[in-house]
């Protein structure tokens, strides 16, 4: 039997947390390191402390691109598990550069900065907003009926344009954005990289068409139930998904 050696204790003390400690800002508390009281508790912090800047967009506070990916990443898990609808959306702001090119890069962070609070106030608690890019924002709807879709959209386009962004003291800008939108593929397992890249050509059939405007993706309407499924596709089927084929293609099965 191999011997399973407990691992040795770590002394804070012997780490080169100096960087660490100033990206999160913890300074105040570094004495907390010489009582030995609280070492386990005191690295905890400094880990979520950097796990959430790891995670954040450091101008707006929204999700990076990196921490979307992952929520991306586990949302094509689930509807391609559960069936349910997802809808992502990509939004551009309109023409921005001519605001940084006109009053100045800080009056385009404001910006910046501006949107990404009015979008923060369209979304749901359980939706996920990100910048994605420069002026890009990314959105993923869980739970969005391809009814509702292109109506949820709208209303966040409508948001943006009617909500002027004050940059100095006599200044407000009239900002709108662009937005493209695609439902990730029910019961087929895709990729994220699809999946944006479907969202991305409705933002640019957007933006082709004048901007200020909104474009999804048609869905074709396969709304089938759990019990029709089953019939289907015989016994492998239950409603909480495939057993071990989800990786299953709906039209491959079909035969
Ligand atoms: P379109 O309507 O086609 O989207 O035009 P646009 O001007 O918005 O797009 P374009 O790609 O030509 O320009 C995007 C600009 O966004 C250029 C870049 O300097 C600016 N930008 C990207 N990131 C930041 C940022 O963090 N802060 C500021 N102020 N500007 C940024
Ligand atoms: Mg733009
Ligand atoms: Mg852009």
């Amino acid at each position: 039997m191999p011997h399973t050696a407990s691992p040795p204790l770590v002394d804070l003390r012997d780490l080169r947390l100096d960087t660490a400690i100033s990206l999160v800002g913890l300074e105040g508390t570094a004495p907390q390191i010489q009582t030995a009281a609280t070492p386990a508790l005191y690295l905890q912090r400094l880990i979520d402390g950097l796990c959430d800047l790891s995670l954040k967009d450091p101008l707006t506070g929204l999700a990076n691109r990196r921490h979307f990916q992952a929520v991306l990443e586990r949302e094509i898990d689930r509807v391609t598990r559960s069936g349910e609808a997802a809808l992502l959306l990509m939004l551009d702001i309109d023409r921005f550069k001519q605001v940084n090119d006109t009053y100045g890069h800080l009056a385009g962070d404001r910006v910046l900065q501006a949107v990404a609070r009015t979008l923060s106030d369209c979304v749901r608690p359980m939706d996920t907003l990100a910048r994605y890019g420069g002026e890009e924002f990314a959105v993923v709807l869980p739970a969005c009926h391809a009814a509702f879709g292109k109506a949820v959209a709208e209303r966040i386009r409508r948001t943006v344009a009617a909500t002027p962004i004050r940059i100095d003291s006599t200044t407000e800008l009239d900002i709108t954005i662009s937005i493209g939108g695609a439902f990730a593929l029910q019961w087929i397992r895709s990729t994220t990289l699809l999946w944006t890249d479907r969202a991305d050509h409705q933002l640019y059939r957007a933006k082709s068409e004048g901007r200020n405007r909104v474009c999804i993706e048609e869905q074709p309407d396969s709304t089938v139930t759990a019990e029709e499924k089953g019939l289907l596709f015989g016994p492998l089927y239950t409603p909480s998904g495939w057993g071990d084929l989800t990786a299953m293609n709906l039209n491959d099965s079909a035969h």
